[in-house]
């Protein structure tokens, strides 16, 4: 087991912008890292920036956003904690005006971004070359966005911590022996890992958070109504939905409509709103709105409607107690996948997201209704099975179709793969979770570059519509 590097719950599940965490996290977060690194070169005098895009980003990266995430990465602003507007400003700019060192200069998306949709960097789909252009020399960095918002150099195989943590696991096979010797459930163990980096008290405030940014993303986006941006014309359909299933409600912020979302527990009322939750998210999403990216930004929905449904209709009093349980256990799966094989579309197709989100907010919801360790690892095992070979086929590019609606799948079979695990027995099961992210793995790599967000196969290419030019 290799100690030196530890993934932590915060790496897997960060606060974002949609809509997209390998498109438009992931160049937004290079760009801030490239002004970054440029203070520390005597450049002299800069002319100009210039940005090149490869590969999968330079083929969906206008319908990702990718283009105004590199003018926001630019500014320097930070995705997880700058103000909504702010950032919405920006986006809605074609140039900026940059001040580094003595230089002042624009930024042009028309001139300085350049697309190279035939040309794919050898390290990985999503590759950016950005170069800072002085009078005297120039400085270039090549990023890759290798999913999820983790923004690596080549050969960096994923951002990771050096301290050294009781129980490092680099799979789910470590995982289970490590809780069983230390007869402990999987969310504690992590737990403990989580503490060997920062306060129990910074652990707590953090996963505040992420459930706080988690469910007013749930509540914007069933209290939006209108047509997603991007020219596809969508109709945004969780408002109706939420309007439909709490007709006769009223209340005032979040925690008022949770409440009152526990009323109506008919199994079609039920899966009708894990749905709606789902799709809120991800409406949220698709309009560059503020989500958790959980573990990539087109799969933001399934685990916020899997812990909200566990919160209103489990049948358990739910404390924020169990919100950290969930979460702690379901990024440790996804970290599993991050490691065994990937969490990037564009590396291996949608299985890669909402195959990944689900198998994640399975075994969080297993984790939280009592099931024991191998029980969890079973339903992580089942949600990720039934979505190996799913394909990414964004229409226009877009992260609205069919990514907004597989959010409500992924939630469903999420919740249907735990329910499985806990009336089994693990010990039966003859497929390890292991073994399906090593096919994960497999699959990933035989997918015809077409159906890993390209937009050149599948629904991006059978359904006909007419996007206007940006
Ligand atoms: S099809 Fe799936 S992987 Fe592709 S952009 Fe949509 S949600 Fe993401």
């Amino acid at each position: 087991m290799n100690s030196e590097s530890y993934i932590s719950v915060f790496d897997m599940l960060k606060v974002g912008i949609g809509p997209s965490s390998s498109h438009t996290l992931g160049p937004w977060q290079a760009a801030r890292k490239f002004i970054q690194s440029l203070t520390k070169q005597p450049l002299g005098t800069l002319l100009e920036i210039q940005v090149h895009i490869y590969g999968s980003l330079a083929l969906t990266g206008k319908g990702h956003a990718s283009d105004k995430a590199i003018l926001l990465g630019l500014s320097g602003l930070d995705p997880a904690t700058s103000e909504l507007a702010r950032i919405q400003d920006i986006a809605a700019r074609h140039e900026i005006e940059l001040q580094i060192s003595e230089s002042t200069f624009c930024f042009s998306l028309l001139k300085n971004l350049h697309f190279h949709p035939d040309t794919q960097l050898p390290f990985h789909p999503n590759g950016m070359r950005m170069l800072a252009v002085g009078r005297e020399e120039t400085w270039e960095q090549v990023y890759y966005s290798i999913g999820g918002g983790f923004v690596v150099q080549e050969n960096e195989v994923h951002s990771s911590h050096s301290q050294k943590v009781p129980f490092p696991c680099n799979n789910s096979t470590d995982l289970l022996k490590a809780c069983l010797q230390a007869g402990c459930s999987i969310s504690e163990l992590v737990w403990q890992n989580e503490c060997a980096l920062r306060s129990e008290e910074e652990i707590q405030h953090g996963l505040q958070h992420l459930w706080q940014v988690m469910k007013e993303s749930a509540y914007v986006g069933c209290h939006t109504e209108g047509i997603l941006p991007g020219g596809l014309q969508v109709k945004r359909r969780a408002a109706a939905l939420n309007k439909q299933l709490l007709r006769n409600h009223s209340y005032t912020h979040a925690d008022e409509w949770l409440e009152a979302m526990k009323e109506g527990r008919d199994f079609r009322k039920v899966l009708t709103r894990i749905s709606c939750l789902a799709m809120a998210v991800n409406e949220v999403n698709a309009s560059m709105g503020r989500i958790v990216t959980a573990p990539t930004n087109g799969s933001a929905g399934v685990l916020p409607a899997v812990i909200i449904y566990y919160w209103c209709f489990s049948g358990q009093t739910a404390s924020i107690e169990d919100v950290y349980r969930f979460l702690l256990t379901a990024a440790e799966i996804g970290k599993y996948f991050k490691r065994g094989a990937t969490i990037s579309a564009a590396a291996g197709g949608c299985q890669a997201e909402i195959g990944v989100s689900s198998s994640m907010a399975a075994a969080g919801l297993t984790e939280c209704l009592g099931g024991s360790p191998q029980q969890v690892l079973m339903a992580a095992e089942i949600a990720a099975e039934h979505h190996l070979g799913l394909t990414c086929d964004p229409i226009g590019g877009l992260v609205q179709i069919p990514c907004i609606e597989r959010n409500s799948m992924g939630a469903i079979k999420a919740v249907t793969a735990a329910m499985i695990a806990l009336e089994s027995t693990p010990s039966n099961a003859k497929v390890s979770l292991d073994e399906v992210i090593k096919t994960m793995k497999e699959t990933a790599e035989h997918m015809n570059s077409r159906f890993k967000e390209t937009s050149q196969g599948g629904l991006a290419t059978n359904v006909s519509v007419n996007l206007p030019e940006c």
